[in-house]
């Protein structure tokens, strides 16, 4: 079988205007970097050596929505040259509420496009101005019913911990997000990056962060509400519908090689994830130059790819098998991390019947801690 990746990433780095909050690789008001975008994106696929036949793509930014049911058409017919989609893959692109159109819809209908991953964030005016987000409540129920009524699939981000958001509001997001009838929802809690506006703000004294025990109160709330509504919560951010698992992130979680193309995007060998230059317009006029626009590169030894599937594996609700995790890594679990699980075992951090071993919720809940104790 070939070790192709059968996986897809392509950033696209346009939004209307940037949220507050966010420090992800875009420019904001620079449609007229589109074209030479594109460009830049038809030279980085020629230099994929042979077409790949994909089982997931997954259009991130960014906005993919903002380029319009044109732009959308136009990337897709360059994609075409050296990605053949397969049949029955998943294809997600990332939408702002105001960008679901009928001409949207329609082009996503002929494009192929089987899911819609919606920026909604909230359904709640009051939290939507707090994280200065450019739409309204009724902005994201419309754009779900349309996407819904069109046969697609969508998912829904919501955040948690916005400026000023009590738990109760929170509660309401979730009950609102699942009456919508949505097939999956993630819901992400507001981090505080270096250079953004609501860091700056913080550092003034104008904004204020959640309480650590609010965070945890509102992720709870997540699993609880969530849980309760049909969905299962199967990795630490990501709730679905039976079924309707986001595959392309599964993709991410078991460590398989993906492909990526873009400003800002990284792609993985198994062994090396190498990200291109996260500057837009500096991997644009690269690329254009014909030089390598390449940003870091992470090579890792067999058993430091090995730890880290350990890592990403945890963050699922189904753990890790020992069986899969040697045939998948060529390691054994527990030489690389008896210890660690010993000891979450015994603070209630994660469960081992053998097997598998999983995090409990209290493991989920500082995760992030843990996982110095397994990589190198
Ligand atoms: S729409 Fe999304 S990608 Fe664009 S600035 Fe806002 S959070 Fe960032």
């Amino acid at each position: 079988m070939s070790n192709l990746p059968r996986h897809v990433y392509v950033h696209v780095p346009f939004c209307r205007h940037r949220c507050g909050y966010c420090d992800f690789t875009l420019v904001a008001g620079r449609d007229d970097l589109i074209d030479r975008y594109l460009a830049a994106l038809a030279i980085e696929l020629d230099r994929v050596p042979e077409p790949l036949e994909l089982d997931t793509v997954y259009f991130g930014g960014g906005t993919p929505s903002h380029l319009g049911p044109d732009g959308l058409r136009r990337l897709f017919d360059l994609l075409a040259m050296k990605l053949r989609i397969a049949t029955g893959a998943e294809v997600t692109v990332e939408a702002n509420p105001l960008d679901v159109t009928a001409g949207f819809v329609a082009a996503c209908r002929d494009l192929g496009v089987t899911r819609v991953s919606l920026g909604g964030q909230s359904l709640d005016a009051a939290t939507l101005k707090a994280l200065d987000r450019d739409h309204a409540p009724d902005d994201v129920r419309a754009a779900v019913g349309t996407l819904l009524d069109a046969g697609l699939l969508v998912n829904l981000d919501l955040m948690t911990a916005a400026p000023g958001q009590t738990l109760a509001a929170v509660a309401r997001d979730l009950a609102a997000a699942a009456a919508l009838g949505v097939q999956h929802v993630s819901v992400y809690c507001l981090t505080w990056e270096q250079g953004t506006a609501f860091e700056s703000a913080r550092r003034r004294g104008d904004l204020v962060p959640a309480e650590e025990s609010l965070e945890r109160a509102m992720f709870e709330a997540a699993i609880d509400g969530l849980t309760a509504a049909g969905f299962e919560h199967y990795e630490v951010s990501n709730f679905a519908r039976p079924g309707f698992r986001c595959r392309h992130n599964e993709a991410y979680w078991d460590s398989r090689p993906w492909e990526a193309f873009g400003p800002g995007a990284a792609r993985f060998d198994g062994r090396t994830r190498t990200t291109n230059h996260r500057s837009t317009v500096t991997w644009i006029n690269k690329v254009l130059a014909g030089e390598v626009a390449l940003g870091d590169i992470d090579a890792m030894t067999a058993e430091q790819a090995a730890r880290e599937r350990i890592v990403v594996g945890l963050r699922r609700r189904d753990g890790l098998d020992r069986e899969a995790f040697r045939a998948a890594s060529g390691f054994d679990l527990d030489a690389l991390a008896s210890d660690a699980v010993t000891r979450w075992v015994a603070q209630s951090l994660a469960t081992d019947d053998g097997s598998r071993v999983r995090l409990t919720r209290a493991g989920l809940l500082v995760s992030d801690a843990l996982w110095a104790d397994v990589l190198l």
